[in-house]
């Protein structure tokens, strides 16, 4: 399947190719104006008059980049001083082994885990090599089609600490509580939903998020972590491994991706000046997921949601047509009309629409005109 660019890419370059929709699940959509400021940077940035992939870590340029990608996080969310905030390497998925490895590792309790989706699946596989686990809830009979009710939850006495995703990428669910009681440290998996709306950091200890969803290229991960959390982390941790070197380090331990976390200060930048912060970008993807659910439910039975209404993600909406055939011709009317990244994750099959920050209320009006138009053909 040729790869096209988004629309906002296309422009760039100045052609009249057709519109091209981004509605990816990851790496995703990013802000036009962030793509055009990488591209210069690429080239040269301009207070630095070398290219972004030719500048020392070491250099005050980049110490000032990662200074302000800080301060505008902790603008963004409020994060009080005993927070700190990091930028590592290796993916949510090496969080998923970091996290109790530090936290776990040799401890006499268990961390409880809800498991609500295939990503928080794979966080207890790698949970389990290190320590006790308890599944406090598993969504896996019923195939992740919907979160646990806070009552539904088996919760340890005094868990080490309780894991959980925000945001089930794949299956489309998303958490509209915070789960867990308050005197046991929570960890959060925000990958898909961080900076798409508000949240309160005092409820964590510990959240993270990979960039290659809704806030950079991939190579790099936020993790934003309590103080109070470090007090028993093993003594003999690999360097690379332990939060602490990362912190003493200022996220500049070794060479990190300079040029993954120039793009996420300038979408975080974008967020503050352009958007107006999280409320702001809140609301449109409010408007953004309330558009597409209207045009799924409006189709008679056509469209059907994988999730159950209540849990419905403002990030992903995941949905089968009547038939595997079906979904096949939609996603092939889809790449004609210029969408892309439609297709569900091939855990689930199916369609799958990222409404990421960048993913504009524009696309995804021409997304339902398309799916009005593609159901009154076949359905
Ligand atoms: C995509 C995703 C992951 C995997 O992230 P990698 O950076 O590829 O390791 C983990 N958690 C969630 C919620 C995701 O959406």
């Amino acid at each position: 399947m040729p790869i096209k660019l988004p629309h906002t890419a296309s422009a760039c370059r100045g052609k009249s190719t057709p519109p091209v929709y981004n509605f990816s699940g990851g790496p995703g959509e990013l802000p036009a104006a962030v793509l055009a400021a990488a591209g210069q940077a690429i080239i040269e940035v301009p207070e630095a008059g070398l290219s972004v992939l030719g500048i020392s870590h070491r250099s005050d340029w980049f110490r000032a980049v990662v200074t302000e990608a800080v301060a505008n996080l902790r603008r963004l969310l409020n994060i009080p001083a005993n927070y700190h905030v990091l930028f590592l390497q290796g993916g949510s998925s090496l969080q998923f082994s970091m996290i109790p490895m530090n936290f776990l590792r040799h401890r006499e309790r268990a961390a409880d885990y809800i498991v609500s989706g295939y990503w928080s699946a794979k966080s207890v596989t790698e949970a389990r090599r290190e320590g006790q686990v308890n599944v406090a809830w598993d969504g896996a009979a019923q195939q992740y089609t919907r979160l646990p009710e806070p009552g539904e939850l088996q919760l340890t006495q005094h868990a080490t600490y309780l894991h959980y995703i925000s945001n089930e990428t794949v299956e489309g669910l998303q958490f509209k509580y915070i789960p867990g009681p308050t005197d046991v440290p929570r960890i959060c998996d925000m990958s898909s939903d961080f900076l798409a709306q508000p949240f309160d950091i005092n409820q964590y200890a510990l959240i993270y998020a990979h960039a290659q969803k809704n806030l950079g290229p991939s190579g790099v991960t936020v993790v934003i972590l309590q103080d109070a959390l470090l007090a028993d982390v093993p003594k003999d941790l690999p360097s690379m491994l332990d939060y602490r070197v990362h912190i003493a380090q200022s996220s500049i331990y070794n060479t990190p991706p300079v040029f993954s976390i120039y793009v996420v200060l300038l979408v975080t930048r974008w967020l503050l000046n352009e958007v107006g912060g999280l409320d702001a970008m809140q609301n449109i993807n409010a408007q953004k997921a309330q558009r597409l659910y209207e045009c799924i439910d409006a189709g008679g039975g056509f469209y059907r949601c994988r999730a159950a209404r209540t849990d419905r993600s403002a990030m992903n909406a995941v949905f089968h047509l009547p038939t595997p055939e079906l979904e096949q011709s939609f996603l092939q009317a889809a790449q004609t009309e210029g969408f892309y990244g439609l297709e569900g994750h091939r855990a689930v099959g199916g369609i799958r629409a990222s409404l990421y920050n960048a993913v504009s209320l524009e696309a995804v009006a021409a997304l339902c005109a398309f799916m009005e138009n593609f159901r009154q053909r076949y359905g």
